[in-house]
């Protein structure tokens, strides 16, 4: 049975003003499973006006402690769904159940958890002037309605770490999830609406980007866009907030250098590397797809690499057996086997993967792929596939590493395998990346700020820094004394 969801606008489970609606389509077996509204411009208004009024009329002037206390309850509802947002995401996203149940779910509560206790910690500053009798302080306000658009890899986790800052810092929000994994924040909003959340404070459109997404950036009504997406999308985002000069947060794509020196643990570097590149099968913002590989280690290394990422049990995400699912969709899967193709095509050299695994029949399931000698400033080097797909590309010295990871549009992340704790600082302040990873890699959580550099983003998010994000700075200045001011006397 195909099950029917509805987009949530001013408290209000709605099928939206045309009725048209996009199906939800299984990864693992290729099968519609549910439809979802596809929202107009005019459902994007009805949502920016309630949210407006959710703003002006109370949330603004909620307490910090009531705004935590209601995340709080946010955080609570997320856990007592956790299988049910769990299986909905893995059919939605084919991404691995047991990763939805663990890390996943448990990032989304704790998210609401982190910035329920960051609501009550927001702070100005005094300041002294250098004449007169003033003082003079500064205070956090929030910036009205949020308007916020992520992509389709971790679908929840995109949306949550959107909606947990915006609404602590006392805004109202519009979201939309990616269109091809919109179900698990449908569901969110369900568990939203049994809080004592203000009707119209949270607000879930759905439908495509062009259309429904680019009602939203495009809304006078809206006065902040965070984004997280492609490069080339957060371009168009970017051009529709300078409209009414909305502050713009943009969490845009990546090629990550993932830097291993011989003189690393190398055991810890291929399990490292793995999880970089293979983890959600490559379809993370920041996954390590340009793995630069020290000579002296360069064919032991390979060996072992390429041996682990064939071990790999790709097969259905319900599975717990499984290690990697399919691609989010048939589209992805072309877009990834096009990309493959082009690299053979101009030389690459495949070691590895590059076509369906044997035996899964159906489904957008991928091999993980590995092609080395990659050439500095190649296509495979210098675009950003988003699957499993790692481009190896030996170096010789320390200087030459940083050049050839700096090389790039991008500066998203980075990592460095290395026991030299000297070398690891020297490289970290020389790399051009938002977060760099020393020993380890594709830690992220909501209470650390993650940034993207170059072409990689504007803002933070998370943290005390991405919260800030969500607020305007306003300065306030009293005289103290009696007198006039005497200018014009
Ligand atoms: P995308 O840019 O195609 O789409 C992202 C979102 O933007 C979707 O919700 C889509 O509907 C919407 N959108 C598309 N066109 C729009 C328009 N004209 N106006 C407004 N909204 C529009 O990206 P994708 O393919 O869904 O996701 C993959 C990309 O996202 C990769 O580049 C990846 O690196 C990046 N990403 C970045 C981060 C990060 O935090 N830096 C995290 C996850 C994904």
């Amino acid at each position: 049975m195909v099950g029917q969801y509805q987009a949530y606008i001013g408290g209000n489970f709605t099928n939206g003003g045309i009725s048209e609606t996009l199906a939800s389509i299984n990864p693992a077996t290729e099968e519609e499973f549910a439809r979802f509204p596809v929202c107009s411009s005019k459902d994007v208004d009805l949502a920016v006006t309630t949210a407006r009024e959710a703003f002006v009329g109370s949330w603004k002037r909620t307490s910090c402690g009531d705004r935590a206390r209601i995340l709080g309850q946010i955080a609570d509802g997320i856990r007592a769904h956790s299988v049910q947002l769990a299986e909905l995401e893995t059919a939605d996203s084919g991404a691995l159940l047991k990763d939805n149940l663990g890390a996943n779910i448990a990032e989304a509560a704790n998210c609401f958890d982190y910035f329920a206790k960051e609501a009550t910690n927001l702070k100005g500053r005094t300041y002294q002037l250098p004449f007169g009798n003033f003082t003079d302080h500064t205070a956090r306000e929030p910036v009205g309605v949020v308007a916020s658009i992520a992509a389709w890899n971790y679908p929840l986790v995109n949306a949550v770490w959107k909606i947990a800052p915006a609404i602590a810092a006392g805004n109202s929000i519009v979201y939309k999830p990616a269109e091809d994994t919109s179900l698990s924040t449908l569901l969110l909003a369900r568990i939203i609406d049994e809080t004592d959340a203000p009707k119209g404070l949270v607000n879930i459109v759905t439908g495509p980007g062009a259309v429904t997404g680019a009602a939203l950036t495009a809304h006078l009504g809206v006065d902040k866009i965070s984004f997280t997406g492609s490069t080339g999308t957060g371009r168009i985002v970017m051009g529709a907030a300078a409209k009414n000069i909305k502050g713009v947060t943009l969490e845009l794509g990546g090629k990550s250098p993932n830097i291993v020196f011989d003189d690393c643990d190398l055991e810890k570097a291929i399990a490292g590397a793995m999880f970089g590149i293979f983890v959600n099968a490559g379809q993370v913002c920041t996954a390590g797809s340009r793995l630069l590989v020290q000579k002296g280690i360069y064919e032991a290394f390979m060996d072992r690499f390429i041996h682990a990422a064939e071990a790999i049990r790709v097969g259905d995400p319900m599975n717990p057996q499984s290690q990697m699912g399919p691609l989010v969709s048939q589209t992805h899967f072309e877009r990834v086997s096009a990309f493959v193709q082009r690299a053979k095509d101009d030389g690459a050299r495949l070691r590895t993967g590059g076509v369906r695994p044997l035996g899964l029949k159906r489904g957008f399931y991928f091999s993980p792929t590995i092609f080395d000698q990659v050439e500095a400033g190649s296509q495979l080097d210098q675009e950003e596939v988003f699957g499993p797909v790692a481009a190896v590309i030996p170096f010789h010295t320390e200087e030459e590493s940083i050049r050839i990871a700096n090389a790039t549009q991008y500066g998203l992340a980075a990592g460095i395998w290395t026991r030299d704790s000297v070398r690891a600082h020297r490289v970290a302040a020389e790399l051009d990346a938002g977060t760099v990873w020393i020993n380890t890699y594709n830690i992220a959580t909501a209470g650390i700020p993650f940034a993207g550099f170059k072409n990689s983003g504007i803002g933070v998010e998370l943290g005390d820094e991405g919260l800030k994000e969500y607020t305007r700075l306003k300065n306030i200045c009293i005289d103290l004394g009696d007198e006039p001011i005497d200018y014009f006397s």
